[in-house]
């Protein structure tokens, strides 16, 4: 039977979600999104229903509109308690995510996001403080699933299906996500700006289980980390490879800390390491530099002619809307997980990855490539709840529930998969 869902924020990836809820009207028969800005939920919502594909096949979502500042954790509630969804999707940002949660927890009603907590007067992100909510998950009897993207959540997923199909054991993972794509600007962010400039400005970090068998090539700081393992700190960008991916060519990529390393870490059976690499062109690269000399991608409040404002924050309302960059980007992602380990004794190599063309989202629901490959799995989250499938009581990251049927729905619903069992391994 069709379910309820409400769906909080109305940016790039919420705009995605929602569209492939309503290519699903089967499981998702009633839509709420709300955000801060309604004019935004609204746009969703009027794109939706102007698409070929919506009302084409009889049964439709049936999608309203609201808005709510999701910090407001007694508004949230009270929302919450009025719609009476089966699941609340938390595609705001991951400042969010606490105050949601909180709100879930006092209408009684499940969770699921996109990104882990970060507090917005620290460029930091680790699964503590939403780990910390596994108890009153259980009790409540509802389910979270944190980190519903593509990456943290596809990697996770596909890292499950590694496991569960290949190996007995995994020794090393690298994941490679890869934006092969262009959108013309010199300058310019493929998520929210403020999020992704934080991430890609802070410290590189790789996980570890035993620091002292690790060869580090630059200056490192070794961290134990929060749950299980080392962190293995490296200054921002101090790791680079070239790597030549499948349909998009040889790329420059360099090492950063990703939240998903953190549960990875705990979850992998016989884990040694794990690294995290991403693609940045050269253009990219200069301008961060320029603003980070400059103080442009400062976090903490400054003086501005007797007002107080925060450079990251001035600088997002410069830069151009992720939202926006859909009908401009061309070229294609691919991002991915190198495995090796051991099955039956014998050493094996295996690689899963996904392709993804900028423009063909955009002929399909009029966003870039980067909002479909995260929008796509936080739908298929959803649905995997919905379903029955994905529905352990507390709090969980992705690769701690069975990766079949999510696999199945990727290669259904837009994100198809290929392996290889010889792949290039990064060294
Ligand atoms: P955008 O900045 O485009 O959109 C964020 C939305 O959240 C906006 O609609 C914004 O409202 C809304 N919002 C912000 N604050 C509040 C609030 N207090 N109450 C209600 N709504 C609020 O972000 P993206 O769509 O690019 O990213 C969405 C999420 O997806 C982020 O958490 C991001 O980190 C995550 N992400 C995850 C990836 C993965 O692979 N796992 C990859 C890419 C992104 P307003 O319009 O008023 O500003």
């Amino acid at each position: 039977m069709a379910k309820r869902v409400m769906l909080i924020g109305a940016g790039g990836v919420a705009g995605v979600a929602a569209a492939k809820m309503a290519q699903n009207p089967d499981v998702f028969g009633e839509l709420l999104i709300a955000s801060r800005t309604k004019a935004r939920c609204d746009a969703i919502k009027a794109d939706i229903e102007s698409r070929p594909w919506f009302a084409g096949k009889g049964a439709t979502t049936k999608i309203t509109t609201a808005q709510i500042d999701a910090m407001d954790v007694a508004a949230t509630t009270a929302m919450i308690k009025e719609f009476r969804p089966d699941l609340v999707m938390n595609i705001a940002l991951p400042y969010q995510d606490l105050a949601i949660m909180d709100a879930c927890l006092a209408a009684g009603v499940s969770y699921l996001d996109t990104a882990n907590y970060e507090p917005p007067e620290e460029a930091h992100f680790e699964y503590s403080w939403q780990w910390a909510y596994r108890e009153r998950f259980e009790k409540a009897g509802l389910t979270a699933i944190l980190g519903c993207g593509f990456d943290p959540g596809v990697t996770q997923v596909f890292s499950a299906y590694a496991q569960k199909h290949y190996f007995d054991t995994i020794e090393t993972l690298d994941i490679l996500d890869c934006n092969g794509g262009d959108h013309g600007y010199p300058f310019a962010t493929n998520f929210n700006p403020e999020i992704n400039i934080r991430e890609v400005a802070a410290k590189g970090s790789y996980w570890v289980d035993d620091p002292k068998d690790d060869k580090p090539e630059v200056a490192v700081e070794n961290k134990k980390a929060f749950d299980k393992g080392w962190w293995v700190e490296t200054a921002p960008m101090a790791i680079k490879r070239v790597y030549n991916f499948d349909q998009v060519g040889e790329k420059d990529m360099y090492l950063l800390h990703h939240e998903e390393l953190e549960s990875l870490g705990c979850n992998l059976k016989g884990i040694k390491r794990i690294r995290f690499f991403m693609t940045f062109g050269q253009s990219y690269l200069t301008h961060l530099k320029c603003l980070e000399n400059v103080g442009m991608t400062r976090i903490d409040p400054i003086d501005f002619k007797g007002q107080k404002i925060i450079p990251i924050e001035f600088l997002k309302a410069l830069l151009p809307d992720p939202a926006s960059l859909g009908p401009r980007t061309k070229g294609k992602t691919n991002i991915g997980c190198i495995f090796h380990g051991l099955k039956d004794g014998k050493p094996v190599d295996y690689y899963v990855y996904n392709v993804c063309d900028h423009q063909e989202c955009y002929a399909e629901v009029g966003s870039q490539a980067i909002s479909y490959t995260t929008g796509v799995p936080a739908m298929i989250g959803a649905k995997m709840f919905l379903e029955g499938r994905w529905t352990a009581k507390g709090v969980h990251t992705c690769e701690e529930f069975d990766p079949d049927p999510f696999m199945d729905a990727l290669n259904s619903q837009g994100l198809p998969w290929k392996e290889s069992f010889n792949p290039v391994k990064v060294d």
